[in-house]
Order: C-alpha cells, then sequence, then structure tokens
C-alpha cells in the first residue's frame, strides 16, 4: 500500500523535536534549529533544535545527577521498563519504519526488518538485565571468601551514525539501561527522528528522567567535547567511521575512560568452488545490497574462486539489474537513494578510480539521474591489486576477483587492516573452520550473508574496532568488576 502524504506530514508532526534533558523536551540554548531531509527528494522533513555544548553539558549534568538513584534501582524494574518500551515499538512498527525510511532512506521492507531487529535489542536486555551475575568462592588458602559483583560503569555517552537509525540506538541504550546506567545519546544529524521518537517511548516506558537524555545538532564534536573533558564521564560508546573512533579514543584516554568503538568494515566474501552457487549468490546479495550497501557489515570484496566466477557473476549481476531504485516508500522499490549528496559522490569516486585502474564494469557505474541521491546497483569485475579493495564503499558496488587456492583466499581476506564482517561460501563444514581460524574477523557467515542478532555478539577487530554489542558479551560493556575479599569466619 502506498503511504500517502498526510500519513507521512502526522508522522513528522508528532515527533517530538526538542532536546531531552532531564526528563523534558527543551528548546536550544543557541534558539537555533537545523534541517532533516529526505534523501529520495532532497526536501526538507523537519526541523530540529541544534544542540550544543551547553545543551550538551545541561544533559550530561541530568544524567550524573540521576546515576546514584538508577544505579540502585532492582535489575527488575530496569527490564521492566525495556520489555514495556519493546512492546511499545511492536505496537508503533509501522511508525518507526516509515521514519527510518523518509530520513534514511531505505525501503520499506528493509525498515520494517531494522525494526524487528533493533527492537530485539530491548527484549534481549530486559532478559540479560536480571541475569548478569557475580560470583562468590571460597579462596584458595581457605582465609577468604571472594566475592565478585558487577556494577554500572557510571555516565555513559554514546555517539550512533545514520545508517540504522532505530539499531544502532537500541543497541547502545538497551544494555546501558540494563546494567543501570545513565547516559547522553547523540544521534546522527542525518537521521535523528527516529532517535527522537524512540526517546519518547523510553519516557513512556517509565524510564525515570535523567536516565536518557538525547541531544541532537549540527555540529558533533560542539556536543561531545565538553562531555569528554569531564572527569565524571565513566564511558564512550561510539559507532561510526575508524577516523572518527580514533580520535574519540584518543579525547577518552585523557579521563582512562572505557571505550567500545564499532568501527568500518571491509568484508571479504569468498564463494569457493564447491558453494551451493544459487545459496552464494543469494547470500552475496544480501550481503551487498541490504540498506543499499551502507552497512559496517557490507560485503565490500567479493572473491570468486576462478573455476565458478563466470557463474556466480553471471547470476549476482542478473540479481543486481532486477534491483528498481525507488523512493523506499514505494511498494516496488527495493533500492533506496545513498544517504546524502557528499556519500553518493564518494561511492562514485571510488568506482571511477576501480575503472581507472582497470576495473571493468559488469553493471551499473553511475549516478542515476533524476531526483535524491540514489547510485545504480553495480558490479565491476577488477584485479587483486584494485584501490577499491582496500577502503569501505558504503554503497551498492561490488568488486570481483578471482583466486585459484584456499591459501590465496585467505591472504587476500586479511590484506585489510579492516576486520569486521567476512562470510564463507562452501558446502565443506571442515573448510568452514579451517578457514575462520585463519581469517582476522569479529564476524564470520557461513552460507548466509546477513547475520546480526541479538543474541550475538558483533565487533570487529584490528581497524574495527574494540567492544562487542548484543549478546552475553554486550552488558559487559556497561558494567564494571568489584571484588570484595571477605575474611573467613
Ligand atoms: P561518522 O563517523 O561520520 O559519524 C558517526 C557519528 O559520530 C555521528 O553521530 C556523527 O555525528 C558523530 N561524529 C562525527 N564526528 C565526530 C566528532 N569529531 N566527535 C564526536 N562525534 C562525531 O560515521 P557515519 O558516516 O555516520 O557512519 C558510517 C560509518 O559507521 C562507516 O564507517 C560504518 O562502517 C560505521 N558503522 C560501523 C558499525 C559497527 O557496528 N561496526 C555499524 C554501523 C556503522
Amino acid at each position: 500500500m502506498t503511504v500517502t502524504a498526510e500519513r507521512e506530514k502526522a508522522l513528522l508532526e508528532s515527533v517530538p523535536k526538542g532536546l531531552l534533558i532531564d526528563g523534558e523536551w527543551r528548546e536550544a540554548s543557541s534558539d537555533t534549529t537545523f534541517d532533516v531531509k529526505d534523501p529520495a527528494t532532497g526536501e526538507v522533513l523537519a526541523s530540529l533544535q541544534d544542540g550544543g555544548s551547553d545543551d550538551a553539558m545541561a544533559a550530561f549534568d541530568a544524567a550524573c545527577a540521576a546515576q546514584k538513584d538508577w544505579a540502585r534501582t532492582p535489575a527488575k524494574e530496569r527490564a521492566d521498563i525495556l520489555r514495556r518500551a519493546y512492546d511499545m515499538i511492536n505496537e508503533r512498527a509501522e511508525d518507526f519504519a516509515l521514519l527510518m525510511t523518509l530520513e534514511m532512506g531505505k525501503p520499506l521492507a528493509e525498515a520494517r526488518g531494522e525494526v524487528t531487529y533493533g527492537n530485539g535489542f530491548l527484549r534481549w536486555f530486559s532478559e540479560e538485565a536480571v541475569r548478569h551475575y557475580g560470583r562468590t568462592v571460597n579462596g584458595p588458602e581457605g582465609t577468604l571468601r571472594m566475592q565478585v559483583n558487577h556494577k554500572p560503569v557510571g555516565p555513559c555517552l554514546l555517539i550512533t551514525p545514520w545508517n540504522f537509525p532505530l539499531a544502532m540506538a537500541t543497541r547502545k541504550v538497551g544494555p546501558a539501561v540494563a546494567a543501570g546506567c545513565t547516559m547522553v545519546l547523540k544521534a546522527a544529524k542525518l537521521t535523528p527522528l527516529t532517535t527522537q521518537l524512540f526517546a519518547q517511548v523510553m519516557q513512556e516506558a517509565g524510564l525515570p528522567k535523567g536516565v536518557l537524555n538525547v541531544v541532537s545538532g549540527s555540529s558533533a564534536s560542539a556536543i561531545s567535547g565538553p562531555i569528554l573533558e569531564d572527569p565524571r564521564l565513566r564511558k564512550v560508546s561510539f559507532t561510526g567511521s575508524t577516523p572518527v573512533g580514533v580520535k574519540l579514543m584518543q579525547d577518552a584516554a585523557k579521563n582512562v575512560l572505557r571505550t567500545s568503538m564499532e568501527l568500518g568494515g571491509n568484508a571479504p566474501l569468498i564463494v569457493f568452488e564447491d558453494a551451493d552457487l544459487d545459496a552464494a549468490v543469494e547470500g552475496a546479495f544480501a550481503a551487498k545490497m541490504r540498506n543499499m550497501g551502507e552497512a559496517c557489515t557490507a560485503a565490500n570484496r567479493f572473491l570468486v574462486h576462478e573455476d565458478v566466477a563466470e557463474e556466480f557473476t553471471k547470476k549476482f549481476v542478473a540479481r543486481l539489474e532486477a534491483l528498481k531504485p525507488l523512493r523506499g516508500t514505494d511498494p516496488d522499490s527495493t533500492l533506496g537513494p545513498i544517504v546524502d549528496e557528499g556519500a553518493r559522490d564518494d561511492i562514485h569516486a571510488l568506482v571511477t578510480e576501480a575503472v581507472e585502474a582497470g576495473g571493468e564494469v559488469l553493471t551499473g557505474g553511475d549516478k542515476v539521474e533524476g531526483p535524491g541521491y540514489f547510485y545504480q546497483p553495480t558490479a565491476l569485475k577488477v584485479d587483486k591489486d584494485n584501490p577499491i579493495l582496500k577502503q569501505e564503499i558504503f554503497g551498492p558496488v561490488a568488486p570481483i576477483v578471482t583466486f585459484s587456492t584456499e591459501e590465496e583466499a585467505i591472504e587476500m581476506a586479511n590484506d585489510t587492516e579492516y576486520g569486521l564482517a567476512s562470510y564463507i561460501f562452501s558446502k565443506d563444514y571442515t573448510r568452514m573452520y579451517r578457514v575462520s581460524e585463519q581469517i582476522e574477523f569479529g564476524l564470520v557467515g557461513y552460507n548466509a550473508g546477513v547475520i546480526s542478532n541479538p543474541a550475538a555478539p558483533f565487533g570487529g577487530v584490528k581497524q574495527s574496532g574494540l567492544g562487542r554489542e548484543g549478546g552475553a558479551e554486550g552488558i559487559e560493556e556497561y558494567t564494571t568488576v568489584q571484588y570484595i575479599g571477605i575474611a573467613d569466619p
């Protein structure tokens, strides 16, 4: 069913436009606003209060003031709030999906998938909140009983990117709430609307004032800078690009902060000669084209065995050519726009450079003419040394390169400074274990192109970051360990 203009307008009007500070939606102290645009049309969707340094500090003061009581709130109460928010987001799933489509561009069907996935973190961490056990043991010498307790790490700064507006927020807020931390959340300026609605739901679900504060604004560093300087801050959790992550780690070092860094990726997708090729094409398609390729887990390098490269490529290209780049609200849309013009220019520059270096365009290779920032689904045949294999593409562009031996594939897969996602397609389980042991990535998809799940630890190695979100590991990022040595009676 097509979404009407009235429905879009009503939803956009219902989203809070202020800064959430100490339980109230406030105006920015600068008295200015910034615009959020629809990447499918370039038109303004809404204007939000433009938070700056003073607002950030007011939000952080509120978080610090709320920390003591929140840490003492029983885990079950924290869990109940998360569970209520989960139910409320499920009830409003269509609103969340449409909002993400409007501000970020992804087709509605994909946005609905993100609601399911992103909201799953609230449910998961509502369950984890009450099962984050410590331990008591008798000391080896028999003179001490050793009690190990988990405590909330303290006030947190959470910074999210634009590509998964709901999931990137729930992945941080869920475990922080579960662990008993208070926080200031800063969403990306391109996609703050989903975060605003999410924060409103969290308030309605009963989160006490000051636990979650949200400050959006046109200058990221104006918001994060003064908070990072403040010695009361205990943790920064960031999802975004590696250069910004490195800068934040440098800032965090001054106050010896706990950090979680979910950074860039350059995922290899390896298709071995013994793979089920139809399954490999489907997995490759999902790993590349989901979210228009704007995912840190997106397959970025397609390493295909020379014996099956021709057949794989033919089928894969046919899948790309069937995509329909349309505004995400159109029921026929299967590929949304790139998030903004600059990001689309960056993608095109990478493709142009790849072609200049000898790459062959198999399909696509250019911007889609007309309104919005659409890019053609693109496949390129490239050599091992093509520069496009070195960088995160963040768009619907698939460079395909061949290999002849397993050793060569492993070497090519590891030839990157990143280490987030990787994918292996083969019918041989022993090969899956052998290759997984030798490739340096935090995530391995085996005969699967999409593996992110709230119940699984998500995160990378090397320049892809530190820490894990989701799984049993996710809550650990927001807790600290205290050991009490008790004299044996
Ligand atoms: P980005 O680094 O430009 O921005 C991410 C967030 O950081 C935004 O909220 C932005 O406003 C903020 N930011 C930017 N400069 C800042 C500064 N100096 N100080 C404080 N905050 C600052 O990244 P992006 O373009 O929004 O997102 C794309 C990147 O995110 C890609 O590299 C992608 O791989 C990565 N990403 C990683 C994961 C993961 O889990 N590993 C998930 C999604 C996206």
